[in-house]
């Protein structure tokens, strides 16, 4: 597409969004041009703890966890909204795997006015040419689009693929997952200079994301920042 056409699909789609959306996505209260009523949103389970500086993992004090002492992950560090928990997993997975578009606008909401500094490049996690076919769309480029629109910073969808399919992740003990998924990305150009964000709807090892960032460090990136709308908090 056109960057005109894009802008127009946009425009469109955002205010179709707004259309759709003017109840609240949990309780159908009416709701912000954000979908989700001020109650709801209050009620969020936001990260509002402290948290590791590296991986935004919860701790009693802020620091650095011991996970990212033993094995430093090649991202630099993570900003997330929310704790991966109720009701929010539920929106994230109607999102995801229902089909809830709508949902798309809302959760990215919740985490741009989280972000302090704006990124070279934003880069969605890839999926692969299969996974993107049978899910109908990358749940982590749509919400990149609308985190670079607010930040006014590029988003680059095709700079990083993924070559192969992996076992998911969730489904793997954490000692597996590193291995799991060495080796599925290739980075297609130079980011040499760049600070690169790399957007994901959930955090749960951050294994997929070290493994983006150790490719995009390679091809050149000073630093790499996971945009995560939640995380899993429970190790
Ligand atoms: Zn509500
Ligand atoms: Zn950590």
């Amino acid at each position: 597409m056109s960057n005109n056409a894009n802008r127009l699909f946009d425009k469109l789609s955002d205010r179709l969004g707004r259309l759709l959306a003017s109840r609240c996505l949990l309780c159908t209260a009416s709701a912000d041009r954000h979908s989700l009523c001020t109650e709801c949103l209050e009620d969020l389970p936001w990260l509002d703890m402290a948290v590791c500086r590296i991986c935004a993992h919860p701790l009693p004090a802020p620091g650095i966890c011991g996970r990212c002492i033993a094995e430093p992950p090649h991202y630099d560090h993570v900003t997330a909204a929310c704790r991966y928990a109720f009701p929010l997993d539920g929106l994230i997975q109607s999102y995801k795997y229902g089909g809830r578009l709508v949902a798309g606008p809302a959760l990215a909401a919740l985490l741009a006015p989280r972000i302090r500094t704006r990124p070279d490049l934003i880069l969605p996690i890839p999926l692969t040419a299969r996974r993107l076919r049978e899910r109908g769309f990358n749940q982590a480029l749509e919400l990149a689009r609308i985190i670079g629109r607010e930040l006014n910073a590029p988003v680059d969808a095709g700079l990083c693929i993924k070559t192969r399919d992996t076992a998911p992740q969730t489904r793997l003990p954490w000692k597996t997952r590193r291995k799991n998924i060495r080796g599925a990305f290739v980075v297609l150009g130079s980011v040499e200079g760049c600070h690169v964000a790399v957007v994901d709807d959930v955090l749960t090892t951050g294994a997929t994301l070290s493994e983006v960032a150790r490719n995009l460090k390679r091809a050149g990136a000073v630093s790499v920042t996971g945009y995560v709308i939640a995380r899993t908090a429970s190790r």
